[in-house]
């Protein structure tokens, strides 16, 4: 389980600039033993799969660094509306009426989705987590689930020692894929004291934190006017910005807060694709990544996206600020692809394990197929990916050296099952 050797493959590790024509790829156990050319590739063992990968592009898998993984339920059911109506209005009263078994269904089709298309990790903040990690375990992706958190609830004392226990115990069973996390929701739905009571649990546990931040210009008007500082420097007052942080979008922020981020490395999740269709604004991501931030991307929910397409995220990444700008050379192709891999790992805390192609780091990977007329002629992979590859032309996809998607064809999961057991889950609660 998880001896895997992929060969003649061209790799693009990562961890260097350099890409190795006709490789190999050795991983025992789950982890990578050996990535390299063929002549200097440790022999063959006895069990191991072997992957001839020629002619194709073996990478790094993708990292999904912010998303509600179970709104692929919610997927076009709310469209064309501003983010607090949308919130209020339509998706939280659905969301109401959620069941575990909604979520797991929800989460599975994420996971089909997410697979078909690269992705090989993901960040989830929603609720009835057991579902999502359910959902993440049986079908073999890598997953950083943090729960949800809001002060309105009347017992968010309590729920959050539930869910400080869960991650425990995830912790003790799970860890080989399942990272977790604490999310609470943002600092305008979580009061003072919860996110204080949350950043004190985070440091007697050593867990990350995964919250919503600085997402509209609306919130951080509101936190100046009601504390008179803006919602990052907020977070660093209660102390939130001092261990393993995740903060999704990012979008409004001042000088300041840039040179906060990247002082403490927070983990910014840039989410453009549900920012231009809120109509939130675009992250200043030029400027955090010149200030020496950590910038993962994330799909954020299928009902504000609406797909989980990591590659269509890396292209917005790099095609925005060159818009706004009027300087095609911000946020180059390189910077975009590597938010989508080792910088979503390092904006989860987990950029020691995976993100790139290294010897001692989790099998983690994609094989992707660059032969189509889309994609010809190649004189660069890197630029190839970001602006002309797309997420159909992943052909093979590994988590912890297992072979999860080969050739197209998913080896575990039973794709037509779980598009048929989602749908049914999304028209019964819409019908409700
Ligand atoms: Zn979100």
């Amino acid at each position: 389980v998880g001896n895997l050797r992929i060969e003649e493959a061209t790799i693009l590790t990562q961890a260097g600039a350099q890409l190795i024509e006709k490789g190999t790829l050795v991983a025992r156990d789950g982890l990578i033993t050996y990535v390299g050319p063929a002549a200097t590739a440790p022999a063959g063992t006895e069990g191991e799969q072997l992957i001839n990968a020629a002619g194709r592009l073996l990478m790094p898998g993708l990292v999904n660094a912010h998303t509600h993984l179970a709104m692929t339920v919610f997927r076009g059911y709310a469209d064309d509306m501003p983010l607090k109506p949308w919130l209020e209005d339509k998706i939280w009263p659905v969301e109401r009426q959620l069941k575990h078994d909604d979520v797991y269904w929800g989460a599975l089709l994420g996971v089909v989705e997410m697979l078909r298309g690269g992705v090989t990790c993901f960040a989830d903040m929603y609720h009835f987590t057991e579902a999502v990690v359910e959902a993440a375990w049986e079908g073999g992706i890598r997953a950083a689930p943090s729960g949800v958190l809001l002060g309105f609830w009347d017992d968010a004392a309590e729920r959050l020692q539930q869910l400080v226990e869960y991650c425990l115990q995830l912790r003790a069973e799970k860890s080989r894929r399942i990272h977790p996390m604490l999310g609470p929701h943002a600092p305008y739905t979580c009061n003072d004291q919860l996110l204080g009571e949350v950043a004190a649990a985070a440091r007697e546990h050593d867990l990350g934190l995964h919250i919503h931040l600085a997402e509209t210009a609306g919130e951080v008007t509101e936190s100046l006017q009601l504390r008179r500082v803006t919602p990052v420097r907020h977070l660093l007052e209660l102390g939130l910005l001092a261990g393993q942080i995740t903060a999704a979008h990012c979008v409004h922020l001042t000088d300041e807060d840039i040179a906060l981020l990247a002082e403490h490395q927070v983990g910014v999740a840039h989410c453009p694709g549900s920012n231009m269709k809120l109509g939130s604004g675009f992250a200043p991501t030029a400027e955090l990544l010149a200030a020496g931030a950590v910038v993962g991307l994330g799909t954020d929910g299928a009902a504000s996206n609406n797909n989980l397409d990591l590659m269509e995220e890396m292209r917005l990444a790099a095609l925005f600020p060159k818009g706004i700008s009027s300087d095609p050379t911000v946020v180059p192709a390189t910077a975009a692809l590597r938010m989508a891999t080792l910088g979503g790992a390092q904006a989860l805390g987990l950029g020691q394990l995976i993100g790139s192609l290294e010897p001692g780091k989790r099998a983690d990977c994609i094989i992707v197929d660059l032969s189509g007329a889309h994609n010809q002629p190649l004189f660069d992979v890197e630029s190839q990916l970001v602006y002309a590859a797309r997420s159909s032309d992943v052909d093979s996809v590994i988590v912890e050296g297992e072979v999860l998607l080969h050739d197209g064809k998913f080896t575990q999961l039973d794709e037509a099952e779980i598009i048929h057991q989602a749908a049914a889950v999304a028209h019964a609660l819409a019908d409700q």
